[in-house]
C-alpha cells in the first residue's frame, strides 16, 4: 500500500478533465510545486469544488504517484480566500501572484517562495486600514513588492547599490536597465532620469523591508509629493518594468504581461 502524505499547500491553478477529474497545481509549504488530481469530483453531487479555488490554502492528504499527478484522498481549507477576493480587480491581482509563483515553482523546495505568496495573498484578502488609498496605491505597491522579491529569490535582481557598468555608488539621476533589473550611474547612463532614481529608492526599500514597512515608508516620504495620478502612473510603469524582467526568465508569455 502506498503511504498517505500530508501537507499544506496553496492552490495555484485548476483545470477539469474530460473524465470528470479535477486537476490542480499547488505550492506546498516547503515551496515545491505539486501536481494533484481529485478523482471523479466533477461527477459527484455530494462534493463541491469550491474549496479548490486558486489562492486557498488547504490541508491535503494525498497518495504520491511515481508518474502523473498525486491523488487527493481528503482535504480541508486552512485559509479560505475565495470569499474575500470578491471583486474583479482583486481576483485579477491574485491571479497574477499565482501565475508568477507557478511560473517559478518547480520540483525543488523554495520555502521563501511559499512565504512570499502566502503573505501577499493575505495582504490582498485583508488590506491594511488607514492608508491614503488602500485600494489602488497599496495594491500597486504590493505588485511591485512581490515582483521585486521574486526577482531577488530567483537570483535575477541586479545590484541596487552600485552602477552595473563602472561600479560606483548610485546617486539620484540614473538609468534603469530592464531586463537585467539594474542601474547605470549618471556618468554611464545614456539617458539619466530623476524618475529612475525614485525607482531605485523604492526597490531598495522593497528589497529590505517587510511589506507593511515598505508601504509606511512610502507614505511618510511621499506626503508632500505630486498628485496621486502622477504617482500612480510612475508606480504602474515600474510595475511593468519589473514584469518585463520576470518575463525575460520565462520561455512562454506570461498573462500578467498582457495589459
Ligand atoms: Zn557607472
Amino acid at each position: 500500500m502506498r503511504p498517505i502524505l500530508i501537507c499544506q499547500a496553496i492552490i495555484l491553478a485548476r483545470q477539469s478533465t474530460a473524465e470528470g477529474d479535477l486537476r490542480l497545481q499547488a505550492l506546498t509549504q516547503t515551496g515545491r510545486k505539486l501536481q494533484l488530481k481529485v478523482h471523479g469530483l466533477l461527477k459527484s453531487r455530494r462534493r463541491s469544488q469550491r474549496q479548490y479555488t486558486p489562492g486557498n490554502l488547504l490541508n491535503l492528504h494525498y497518495y504520491p504517484a511515481s508518474q502523473g499527478p498525486a491523488s487527493i484522498e481528503q482535504s480541508s481549507v486552512q485559509k479560505d480566500r475565495s470569499s474575500k477576493l470578491s471583486s474583479y480587480q482583486l481576483l485579477k491581482r491574485a491571479g497574477r501572484l499565482l501565475e508568477l509563483s507557478a511560473a517559478f515553482a518547480n520540483e525543488e523546495e523554495q520555502e521563501p517562495l511559499f512565504l512570499l505568496l502566502d503573505g501577499s495573498l493575505d495582504h490582498l484578502a485583508n488590506p491594511e486600514q488607514g492608508t491614503a488609498d488602500p485600494t489602488l496605491i497599496e495594491q500597486q505597491l504590493l505588485d511591485i513588492f512581490f515582483s521585486l522579491r521574486l526577482l531577488k529569490l530567483q537570483g535575477l535582481l541586479g545590484d541596487l547599490q552600485h552602477c552595473s557598468q563602472c561600479g560606483q555608488a548610485l546617486g539620484s539621476d540614473l538609468q534603469w536597465l530592464a531586463p537585467i533589473a539594474a542601474f547605470h550611474c549618471t556618468d554611464c547612463a545614456a539617458e539619466p532620469r530623476t524618475e529612475n532614481g525614485i525607482y531605485l529608492r523604492l526597490l531598495q526599500q522593497a528589497s529590505r523591508s517587510r511589506f507593511q514597512n515598505f508601504v509606511a515608508d512610502w507614505q511618510n516620504q511621499n506626503q508632500k509629493q505630486p498628485r496621486f495620478d502622477e504617482w500612480y502612473s510612475m508606480l504602474h510603469q515600474l510595475d511593468q518594468d519589473l514584469l518585463q524582467c520576470l518575463q525575460h526568465a520565462i520561455p512562454w508569455p506570461l498573462k500578467a504581461c498582457r495589459n
